[in-house]
């Protein structure tokens, strides 16, 4: 599209449109009567929390999920008024400004709860949180056997509300595997404890996106989708499911050409060795951008509608792709190495499956250095 002048022509492009497109499909899929809670922690997957953010809020997303207090800062600068309930908690001396900023965290262990308590009441105020029960992902959360004790400990923790009662899915994204229904069961009985103690939690929730597709629980009235909302599938079993739009594009352009005979070697290592007549592009990208080394004479990427192979070692700033096969290409062409390009596209999917990781980590992975162009919204 744009080879801009006096810049290097690396970019991601973050198409807003889609991104509400999503959210209305993952809206619908939730049913009625379900709040959604939009993901953007890890600056929403890598699109850009401070854009990606507002434009959920203005689509309706009811409240916001992050990963760190800082991350919850960062989406009230950018004017999200909603609530933001902070999923990996806090860390002492982090208290008074999620305070000030009205962040609500996520609590599992009753030293910040008692802390968070301390903190409250010496402003005068009470404040919400959500419970997090480890119903079998094994990671944080309160296990159901300690919950007595717990909820005893929090009853006597004035200066704080329990506003929701969340817990997360081990294996959500393999729809048939039962352990699903083993934790939802171990979910609603921790839920029936909660509110025989005296808590009347309002938001209750279980389901990531992969849930969303699979499953629906009763008990539950708030939905935490992330990737869905990116357009990414939480597991290909899942294509066809949702009418998903990709959110992100990555481009460059070439900065050179060259023609190279039989037997040159290519890039460090020389893991290329030209095998015919090469004509070889030099594409200003590399893995400091996220362009992943992995990809080496592995990845694939679009010039003027076709799919062109990575040759060599993709280096830090660098990558060479072989073109031979398209003659007319030129420096200045655009290149596209996710996302669409006159029919043909490279999805997040196809990627991380050439490189054996997953569509979540390709997305991060794309790195601060590369701007993020915005579209629509
Ligand atoms: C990241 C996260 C989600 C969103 O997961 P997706 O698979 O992207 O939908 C939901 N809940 C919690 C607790 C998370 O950490």
């Amino acid at each position: 599209m744009h080879h801009c002048q006096g810049h290097r022509p690396t970019y991601v492009e973050i198409d807003l449109a889609a991104l509400q497109h999503n959210f209305v499909q993952a809206r619908r899929q939730a049913g009625e009567g379900r709040e959604l809670l939009a993901v953007v922690k890890a600056d929403a997957y890598g699109h850009g929390a401070a854009r990606v953010a507002p434009a959920l809020q203005q689509a309706g997303a009811d409240l916001f999920g992050v990963a760190m207090v800082e991350e919850g800062l960062e989406l009230r600068r950018a004017g999200v008024s909603r609530p933001i309930l902070v999923l990996g908690g806090l860390y002492p001396g982090q208290e008074e400004e999620l305070l000030a900023h009205d962040l609500v965290p996520v609590i599992f262990d009753l030293e910040t709860a008692r802390r968070l308590n301390a903190r409250a009441a010496a402003d005068g105020r009470r404040l919400s949180y959500h419970l997090k029960l480890d119903t079998g992902m094994g990671r944080v959360g309160f296990r159901p056997e300690e919950l007595p004790a717990v909820l005893a400990a929090l009853a006597k923790l004035q200066g704080l509300v329990m506003d929701g009662l969340i817990s997360h899915l081990a294996v959500a994204d393999e729809p048939d595997h039962p352990f699903t229904a083993e934790q939802a069961e171990r979910f609603r009985s921790a839920l029936a404890q909660v509110r025989q103690a005296g808590f009347a939690p309002r938001h209750i929730h279980l389901s990531n996106s992969a849930a969303l597709f699979s499953q629906q629980f009763p008990e539950c009235n708030l939905v935490r989708p992330g990737i869905v909302l990116y357009g990414g599938l939480p597991a290909s079993c899942f294509a066809d499911r949702l009418d998903l739009r990709p959110v992100m594009s990555f481009r460059t352009s070439v900065a050179q050409v060259k023609q190279v005979p039989v037997g040159t070697g290519v890039s460090y290592g020389h893991r290329f060795v030209a095998e015919r007549p090469t004509r070889l592009a030099a594409i200003p990208v590399g893995y400091a951008d996220g362009y992943s080394r992995n990809l080496s004479n592995v990845g694939q990427v679009l010039v003027r509608g076709r799919r062109v192979p990575v040759a060599g070692t993709v280096c830090m700033d660098w990558t060479l792709i072989d073109v031979t096969d398209i003659p007319q290409v030129q420096v200045g062409d655009e290149v596209t190495l996710l996302g669409r390009d006159n029919g043909q596209s490279i999805t997040a999917e196809e990627w991380a499956q050439a490189i054996g990781t997953i569509n979540y980590e390709v997305f991060c992975q794309i790195s601060k250095r590369v701007p993020r162009v915005y579209l629509g919204g």
